[in-house]
């Protein structure tokens, strides 16, 4: 089975078993998508309108904003897999609850086991947080982890701003800038 097969048949598990409240509300679920092959994984918080309708994540204003960011590093949406932590839609884009993260967390543990990333790079605090509570993402943004975490096989962690916070505040759109442009060099460091 090629790994994109292996995807297909994670999606199609999870999407069954998974006992997320907002399935009842979503249209759709939202799977990862891109190369199941990458060297780097994005994760997002939840799908919104324009995802819950197309069912791919960020193809919305954030995610065109994700693409032209992703070009500026030389990279294309197939060079890279895009993902959300939840993989349904929350009501009038709410932030995602504590146990509809709790639902989706092994759906998501299992699709960053099989594509396995040198580098997970978080978009937004509630994506960052789900993985390392205690941090802040004012003061972590554009920082390196390294760290072995229970659950999930890559060691290596960046942290960014949202693109949707970052794409009307233009103080915060040079800084994700400016972070993105790590990219390259981070994924040459760590081979
Ligand atoms: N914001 C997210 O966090 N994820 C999406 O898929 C779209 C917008």
């Amino acid at each position: 089975m090629t790994r994109d097969d292996q995807l297909h048949e994670l999606n199609k598990k999870w999407s069954k078993k998974c006992t997320c409240v907002l399935k009842k509300t979503a249209t759709q679920p939202v799977f990862g998508n891109g190369n199941a092959r990458a060297d780097i994984v994005f994760i997002g918080e939840a799908p919104g309108k324009s995802e819950d309708k197309l069912g791919v994540p960020f193809v919305g204003a954030a995610g065109k904003f994700l693409s032209v960011m992703l070009e500026h590093i030389k990279m294309k949406r197939e060079d890279v897999y895009i993902t959300n932590i939840v993989k349904y839609r929350p009501p009038n884009n709410r932030d995602p609850e504590k146990s509809e993260k709790e639902a989706c967390a092994r759906w998501l543990y299992e699709e960053l086991n099989l594509i396995k990333p040198k580098l997970i790079v978080f978009l937004g605090r509630h994506s960052m947080n789900n993985f390392f509570p205690e941090l802040k993402i004012s003061d972590a943004h554009g920082v390196l982890i390294h760290k072995k975490i229970t659950y999930i096989d890559t060691e290596y962690f960046l942290p960014l701003y949202h693109p949707a916070a970052a794409l009307y505040n233009g103080g915060m759109r040079k800084t994700l800038q400016d972070d993105f442009d790590l990219i390259p060099k981070i994924l040459e460091k760590i081979g």
